[in-house]
């Protein structure tokens, strides 16, 4: 078994200003399949402060979804807890559970699985208010006109079903649901990423907004890494099962520490089509290795283009540094130092 993989930012105090919105303790998610055992999440230890976006980044594959449902209870941690806003909810037996997902929700890529086809709008916004007791009949109605609202949505949508709607209504809907019972925390796992282009920016925005309105923390699960960018206060960056740098959303953007963040960020296309054709170009080599036999030492190694013998044979555990300025990063890298310094990539990865 792997060492808990740490990187602890915000209070773990009692006071309620200080108990993190989310706090995974070194959380481990394996599943037994018949090839072996697959460790989707292998050792994770990560906290969201209360009103803050934290962005998850990583290839497909790495655990960021696994993650995300461990985050709201929608799976079972092999071990490891899940402590939300101070209660460990990976412990509540099934009645008190489903009493406290009043407090944490999640809205997921493709907002037409997640939404009940014979259900109106307006019945799929109430459920949520029913089940939680939060409005009497009487003025559900009214509530839920209210939600929609929220969420840019017309009242006349109500009588609508799911199929009547865009896809960005679809999300806006959906959001609407997550949204109804005011949770603290809300995990949005790639909630744009079904979308058109031209409606992503608009859905963002209303993320941006409702988060800044209503103050729940959110886990932002993405692969684009201009959305995390502009949304997210922290990021985390994730492989194979393991998170290997947590970082200021400036920090990260501006200097990555661990290899494997600098080559995702260089990997990703820029909008200016003239700078991404003169921009330095690094490709990320290999496909991400099975997460049923990870490599020893380091898990990025045999993609590593800086990789000494020590990686091969060493898992580096997570250090925080304190970065010029005051703000502290956390990384699993044996050739960054103490003042945040490593050699520089190269420009030629190993292929495969
Ligand atoms: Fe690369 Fe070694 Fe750092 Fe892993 S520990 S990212 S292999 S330099």
């Amino acid at each position: 078994m792997s060492e808990p993989n740490t990187a602890v930012a915000g209070g773990t105090g009692n006071g309620s200003a200080d108990v993190p919105a989310l706090h995974l303790k070194n959380l481990v998610k394996h599943y037994a399949t018949r090839r072996g055992t697959v460790r989707s999440v292998d050792g994770v230890d990560l906290t969201i402060r209360k009103g803050e976006i934290l962005g998850l980044v990583g290839e497909s594959g790495s655990g960021k979804s696994t993650l995300g449902k461990l985050a709201v209870a929608l799976a079972e941690p092999t071990s490891g807890s899940v402590v939300i806003d101070g209660t460990d909810v990976s412990r509540l037996s099934g009645r008190e559970l489903r009493r406290r997902r009043k407090s944490f929700n999640i809205v997921f890529q493709d907002p037409g699985s997640s939404l009940n086809p014979r259900m109106t709008v307006g019945e799929a916004v109430a459920e949520p208010l029913r089940i939680h007791r939060i409005v009497e009949r009487r003025g559900e109605a009214r509530k839920v006109a209210e939600i929609l609202d929220t969420v840019g949505l017309r009242p006349e949508i109500a009588d609508r079903y799911v199929h009547m709607l865009s896809g960005g209504q679809r999300q806006r809907v959906s959001l609407a649901r997550a949204l109804a019972p005011e949770p603290t925390l809300l995990v949005a796992d790639e909630p744009t990423s079904a979308l058109d282009v031209s409606v992503q920016a608009s859905v963002l925005n209303l993320i941006a907004d409702l988060q800044h309105d209503l103050g729940f923390a959110c886990l932002f699960i993405s692969h684009d890494l201009a959305a995390v960018e502009y949304l997210a206060d922290r990021v985390a960056v994730m492989y194979l099962g393991r998170v290997v740098e947590v970082a200021d959303a400036e920090s990260l953007f501006t200097r990555p520490l661990h290899p494997y963040s600098e080559i995702l960020l260089k990997a990703a296309p820029l909008p200016d089509p003239d700078a991404q054709r003169t921009r330095e170009r690094i490709v990320l080599g290999g496909d991400l290795p099975s997460p049923l036999n990870p490599p020893a030492g380091c898990r990025f190694h045999p993609r590593c283009p800086i990789a000494v013998d020590r990686c091969r044979t060493e898992e580096p555990e997570l250090r925080e540094i304190v970065r010029p300025g005051g703000a502290t990063s956390s990384f699993a890298c044996h050739l960054v130092d103490d003042q945040g310094v490593r050699p520089p990539l190269i420009a030629d990865m190993p292929s495969g």
